[in-house]
């Protein structure tokens, strides 16, 4: 870990102290990570943040983003110092409540100084004016995330901590927060976020496009597309509103998809609770844009277009990973498994395989037709993947769904399990959890059943369990 620098050297500092009127607060230094088992430095210690209001500017000929970050905090200590992540891009100017702070930068590491020390409890504004060429980022697991050049734009996408390639700020999912973000684009490009559109307006050669999330969101599931799209707004019977752009390249094939959205959003509902947003929608970019499709809040984010079951797996995210949101990312399993036990339940529900079926595929090594898949289910515990590059691991999404299985089976009544996740969503929505958050939840639930071998051998166990 790259713990705090000083930036002034210790006497000068205790000048600085004693000069001031007496409203200084001695503090200590924020830390430089949220204490995450897998990526040490995502995420920052002292502070929580309540909103990022992010002004940005993107040029896709130049490859050149103008930003202003404006962070509402809450210092959780007394602070000397604080960090927020940003990887690459150059810092030009950084203030607290106004007042021009010192900072300095060590990797990812933006470490800011405030003329006065910040006491616990206070309310404080950070804003970071940054520009240049934001990053794309290879993952441990070799997948790239960060920001994504397109051929009419740019893709953001941040899981786990791509977000910090493109805005400064506490990048760790533990810290959700609101966001306003502004984006100005060239005439004939448009800008895509999270939340709902609030204005998008034309002047001279640039367009703006204004977006409010409104809901917590942790950094990971902010986005931002930047292109062509063929924008469709729409309302579901249920008066929920949907926000979908889609590259015209992929307009065709994506339309009867799309339009079963508030299909797919009425059957989660019904089995999951109350949508948790104001808004939905979802980005349909290019199949070489990303390689992978992302659940970011609102607003899915697909590299062409979608079968029924990965909307399914991404709508299901809104509720699974979106409202209730992994403590660390070891937890990621309560995220997959969930949107992939989603995905079983819609081909139950229409008339496929039952998730029995599936479960019993899984176990009996036929559900894919390369062996290696087939083997890779059981190549460690959902929840303990063995380091940052299996945190997005097959057991995290197949195994993960698995254990649900077993906890419905040992259940044994479709009511309650039902029940089970409509309350689970409902318990830790817009909020955080963890494995055991999960596990103590079951057993609260049904205290009359024993679910020690679930727990032991499906979430915690090495290799294949024994046939249930
Ligand atoms: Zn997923």
């Amino acid at each position: 870990m790259s713990r705090y620098a000083p930036v002034v050297p210790a006497a000068l500092l205790a000048l600085a102290l004693t000069a001031c009127t007496g409203t200084a607060v001695e503090g200590t230094p924020g830390g430089s990570g949220a204490g995450d088992p897998y990526f040490p430095h995502a995420g920052n210690g002292g502070y929580d943040v309540t909103h990022y209001g992010l002004t940005l500017s993107y040029t896709p000929g130049t490859r050149q983003l103008t930003g202003r970050a404006a962070i509402t905090a809450r210092a959780t200590q007394d602070l000397s110092a604080f960090d927020l992540d940003l990887r690459g891009l150059t810092v030009g100017q950084v203030t607290v409540d106004g007042t021009a702070a010192r900072w300095n930068r060590a990797g990812q590491e933006l470490t800011v100084r405030p003329r006065d020390g910040l006491a616990e409890g206070r309310t404080f504004r950070v804003a970071v004016r940054y520009s240049g060429t934001p990053a794309t980022i290879t993952d441990p697991d070799g997948s790239q995330e960060g920001w994504l050049p397109t051929d009419d734009g740019a893709l953001a996408l941040g899981q786990p901590v791509g977000s910090m390639a493109w805005y400064p700020g506490n990048h760790h999912p533990s810290d959700k927060a609101a966001y306003d973000i502004t984006v100005t684009v060239p005439r004939g490009l448009r800008a895509v976020s999270n939340g709902e559109l609030r204005a998008e307006r034309t002047t001279g050669g640039r367009t703006t496009a204004t977006w409010r999330t409104r809901r917590p969101m942790a950094s990971y599931l902010a986005t931002l597309a930047i292109g062509r799209y063929d924008v469709t707004r729409t309302v579901t019977p249920r008066g929920l509103p949907v926000h979908t752009a889609v590259d015209p390249a992929e307009a065709a094939a994506s339309r009867a998809v799309l339009a079963r959205v508030p299909e797919v959003l009425a059957w989660a509902e019904d089995l999951f609770g109350p949508y948790p947003f104001a808004s939905a929608g979802a980005i349909v970019e290019r199949p070489g844009d990303a390689g992978y499709a992302l659940e970011t809040q609102n607003r899915p984010v697909f590299p062409g277009a979608p079968d029924t079951g990965l909307l399914v797996h991404e709508l299901a995210h809104q509720w699974y990973g979106n409202s209730v949101t992994p403590a660390s990312w070891r937890d990621m399993w309560l995220n997959e498994g969930f949107a992939t036990y989603a995905e079983w339940l819609w081909t139950e529900e229409h008339g496929g395989d039952t998730a029995q079926q599936v479960f019993d595929q899984l176990y009996a090594g036929t559900r894919y037709a390369v062996p290696a898949e087939n083997e890779a289910v059981w190549s460690f515990p959902p929840a303990n993947p063995p380091d940052a590059a299996h945190v997005s691991g097959r057991p995290v999404y197949d195994r993960g769904a698995m254990v649900l299985h077993r906890v419905r089976r040992t259940l044994a009544d479709e009511t309650a399990f039902r029940a089970l996740l409509r309350g689970w969503s409902a318990a830790h929505r817009h909020a955080n959890a963890s494995t055991a958050d999960f596990t103590a939840y079951v057993e609260r639930r049904a205290p009359g059943k024993d679910f020690d071998e679930v727990w032991k051998e499906w979430l915690y166990g090495e290799g294949r369990p024994r046939q249930p």
